[in-house]
């Protein structure tokens, strides 16, 4: 993946200028830093960024300039990535599953928090990580929905569970909490009511004053037009449920976004390879490249068409099947696409809201995938 130096003023200028063949991600700095503050200002607590969404260094970077000191990691490789680029940064090593050694690799990164969801992976926490000052998490899911897709599939303990992993840990010394993932691109702020009121029971039923409550990502990008993200509406839910649930026992709050932080800073625009028969366009980026997660969570309409001068098509809008660039027949968008009628071989179909789970689980299959970084002013076309 290639960085540019140059910072470019819009997609336009750059499409323009570089007639480029492969997809490219546009970052916008300064939408990125606007979306941290956001954050920063409006949630009531800690704000920790999930490294896994997108670990870009100028990210990384960007969001430890804008005020983030926290980011919530799940391998060496991040744990090491962040102590490099933020040294002084708290780290959460909140994937719950660990190797012994990757224990050990967390410990000598003085890592002081930790969360987990079973018997057997906090047996091993509590034999491999010095209890005094360290807090583990016990992490909990619920049977909601309000999310793209159910995190509880992987990850969490239930409530029973959680009560008994709590007593273990307040017992062993470490500082215990609570943390919970209400499943990424959730846009029903009552998802996190739901958790929060059950956290308040898990807490209760073991006796034990949780000093934090991790409240996860999951916080929405905007994908669909006329759909924005209601970032306030959830903080401020977020932050009287808290209040109402826990009393006078409130924990300190924490969240960890990473698509709510990151997507908004990014659009991918996808070079049109050809227009089949006027009926199916071929993009050079698909669901092994940076456009991965449509099939998963649905496609994103927040589209534009450009010429290859940088232009706007405006053509009646038609429906058309979109396919990515590889010989594989999964290689599609979902369903079909309401994009300009006049969509033509050369043009770009700009994607926006592309910052998460793009960059990173792009794949080189079929020997398409090359993408670049250009630095923009705006996102604006
Ligand atoms: C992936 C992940 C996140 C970030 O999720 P988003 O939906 O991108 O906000 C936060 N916390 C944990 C533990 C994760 O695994």
């Amino acid at each position: 993946m290639g960085l540019s130096k140059t910072i470019w003023t819009d997609l336009s200028e750059f499409l323009r200028a570089t007639r480029p063949e492969t997809p490219v991600l546009f970052f916008s700095p300064a939408a990125l830093q606007a979306t941290a503050r956001r954050f920063l200002s409006g949630f009531p607590g800690l704000v920790t960024y999930a490294v896994k969404s997108n670990p870009e260094e100028t990210v990384i970077e960007n969001l430890t300039a804008a005020g983030v000191h926290g980011f919530d990691v799940a391998s060496p490789f991040e744990m090491r990535m962040i102590r490099r680029l933020a040294p002084e940064a708290a780290l959460h090593y909140n994937n719950p599953v660990r190797s012994r050694s990757e224990i050990g690799v967390a410990v000598s990164l003085g890592v002081t928090s930790y969360s987990v969801d079973s018997r057997s992976e906090l047996a091993k926490l509590i034999d491999l990580v010095p209890a005094k000052g360290t807090e583990i998490a016990v992490r909990f899911k619920l049977p909601v929905s309000g999310a793209a897709y159910n995190f509880g599939a992987k990850f969490g303990a239930t409530a029973d569970l959680s009560v008994e992993l709590l007593k273990t840990v307040a017992e062993a010394g470490f500082i215990p909490s609570l943390t919970f993932h209400p499943g990424t691109q959730c846009t029903d702020p009552g998802a996190w009511e739901h958790y929060i009121r059950a956290a308040g029971g898990i807490a209760r039923g073991a006796g034990v004053k949780i000093a934090r409550l991790n409240v996860g990502g999951g916080f929405p990008s905007h994908r669909l037009n006329g759909q924005p993200p209601q970032l306030e509406a959830i903080f401020a839910l977020i932050d009287r449920v808290a209040t109402e649930t826990f009393g006078a026992d409130r924990p300190a709050l924490v969240c960890e976004p990473g698509r709510g932080l990151v997507a908004d800073a990014f659009a991918v625009a996808a070079p049109v390879k050809a227009v089949r028969d006027g009926a199916h366009v071929f993009l050079n980026d698909g669901v092994y490249g940076s456009l991965t997660e449509l099939n998963m969570i649905g496609v994103i309409n927040r589209t534009v068409v450009l010429t290859p001068e940088g232009q706007k098509r405006a053509g009646a809008p038609r429906n058309l099947i979109v396919f990515g660039p590889t010989c594989d027949s999964v290689d599609r968008l979902p369903g079909e696409m309401l994009l300009p009628g006049d969509i033509a071989e050369g043009d770009h179909l700009v994607f926006f809201g592309m910052g998460a789970y793009s960059t990173v689980t792009n794949t080189r299959f079929n020997g398409f995938g090359e993408l670049s970084i250009a630095t923009v002013l705006s996102l604006k076309i």
